[in-house]
C-alpha cells in the first residue's frame, strides 16, 4: 500500500487532504492528537493518536507504515490566540514540527509537504504577494510557520529531505459531497462565524477594524476553496515523487475580498440577515493579503476551479446546516 502520513488529518484541511489522497490511490495515515481535530473526520485511512513531540510514537508509526511522504497540517492556527500565547505557538508548532521533521528525515522518508501561510509575508503596501517577496511575519503564528520553513531548508542540506511548501491564503468552503467540512470549537474564522449568525446561533458578527487603508476600511483577504488547496497538495506530492526539487508555492486566487464583501455574499447566499457590530482591530492582523499565484499554476498545473466566493460560501453553508462532529 502507498501510505502517506498526514499530521492533522482529523482537522479541517487535513481531512480533505485524506479524502483526495484516498481517491487517488494512496492510504492516508492520520497522525493527530485530537486537540482541535475530530475522530469522526478520520474516514479515509487509519488514525494514530499521538503528539508531534512524541518521538517514540513517531518512530513506531514510520516503522509500521513506511510512508512514502509526510503531509504536515497539524498546527495551532489562530492569529489572535498566538499574540496572547506565543509560548504555546512556538512550543506546539515549532518544537513539534522540529521533532516530526527530524523523525521523518531519520526514517529515510524524504518527501515532505508543509502547510505554511500567507501571513509570513505580513503587510506589504498593497502589492500582490508572490513567493519572492521578503517575509515580515507580524504574529507569533506567522513567525512559527516561517521558522518551520527554515528548519525544512536545514534538513534538506543535512539529509536530502525535499519539500513542497504551500503558503495558503484564506482557506474556505467544504467537501461538496458533504462528508467532511470545517468545524472548530470555538469558531473564529470569518466565513463560518458569519454563517453561524445567519443560522441564528450567534447574534451578530464583529468586524475587526474599519480603519484599514483598504477601499472600505476592512481587511482584504484572498479566499481559496479547501478542495482546490488539497488538489495542490496532491500535485506537490506527485512532483516530489518524480524527484522535483524543493519549492514554495502560494495558494490563492489573486482576488482580495473585504470583510464587508464577504458578509454581503453570505447574506446573498443564505438569504438571511446578518447583523454586524463594528469593533476595533484584532492584534496580529494584516490589512491586505492577496496572492500572486502564478507559480503554482505554471509549475504544478494547478487550477483553482472551485474558488468562486459565492460557491465557497454555498459549500460551507450546506455543510454547516447538515454536518457536524461530536467526538
Ligand atoms: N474577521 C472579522 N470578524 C470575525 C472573524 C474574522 O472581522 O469574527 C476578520 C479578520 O480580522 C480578518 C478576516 O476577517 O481580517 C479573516 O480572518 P480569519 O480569522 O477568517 O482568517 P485569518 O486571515 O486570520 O487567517
Amino acid at each position: 500500500m502507498r501510505h502517506v502520513l498526514v499530521t492533522g488529518g482529523a482537522g479541517y484541511i487535513g481531512s480533505h487532504a485524506c479524502k483526495i489522497l484516498r481517491a487517488s490511490g494512496f492510504t492516508p495515515v492520520t497522525y493527530d492528537n485530537l486537540s482541535t481535530g475530530w475522530r469522526e473526520a478520520v474516514r479515509f485511512g487509519p488514525l494514530v493518536e499521538g503528539e508531534l513531540s512524541d518521538r517514540e510514537k513517531l518512530d513506531a508509526t514510520f516503522a509500521r507504515y513506511r510512508p512514502l511522504a509526510v503531509l504536515h497540517f497539524a498546527a495551532l492556527s489562530q492569529v489572535g490566540e498566538s499574540v496572547r500565547r506565543p509560548g504555546l505557538y512556538w512550543r506546539n508548532n515549532v518544537e513539534g514540527s522540529l521533532t516530526l521533521i527530524e523523525a521523518t528525515a531519520e526514517a529515510g522518508c524524504l518527501n515532505f509537504v508543509f502547510s505554511s501561510t500567507c501571513a509570513v509575508y505580513g503587510d506589504q503596501d498593497g502589492v500582490l504577494l508572490d513567493e519572492s517577496c521578503a517575509l515580515h511575519p507580524v504574529s507569533p503564528y506567522a513567525s512559527s510557520k516561517r521558522a518551520i520553513e527554515e528548519i525544512l531548508r536545514d534538513f534538506e542540506r543535512s539529509h536530502g529531505l525535499r519539500s513542497a511548501i504551500f503558503r495558503y491564503f484564506n482557506v474556505a468552503g467544504a467537501d461538496p459531497e458533504g462528508e467532511i467540512g470545517e468545524f472548530h470549537r470555538p469558531e473564529t474564522h470569518l466565513i463560518p462565524v458569519v454563517l453561524e449568525v445567519a443560522e441564528g446561533r450567534r447574534e451578530a458578527v464583529s468586524i475587526f477594524g474599519t480603519d484599514y487603508p483598504t477601499p472600505d476600511g476592512t481587511c482584504l483577504r484572498d479566499y481559496v476553496h479547501v478542495m482546490d488547496v488539497v488538489e495542490a497538495h496532491l500535485l506537490g506530492l506527485r512532483r516530489l515523487e518524480r524527484g522535483g526539487e524543493s519549492r514554495v508555492f502560494n495558494l490563492g486566487t489573486g482576488h482580495g475580498y473585504s470583510v464587508r464583501e464577504v458578509i454581503e455574499q453570505c447574506r446573498r447566499v443564505t438569504g438571511r440577515p446578518v447583523p454586524v457590530v463594528e469593533s476595533g482591530r484584532r492584534p496580529g492582523d494584516c490589512a491586505a493579503l492577496v496572492s500572486g499565484s502564478a507559480r503554482a499554476r505554471r509549475e504544478l498545473g494547478w487550477e483553482p476551479t472551485r474558488s468562486d466566493l459565492g460557491r465557497m460560501i454555498a459549500d460551507a453553508w450546506a455543510w454547516q446546516q447538515t454536518g457536524h462532529y461530536d467526538s
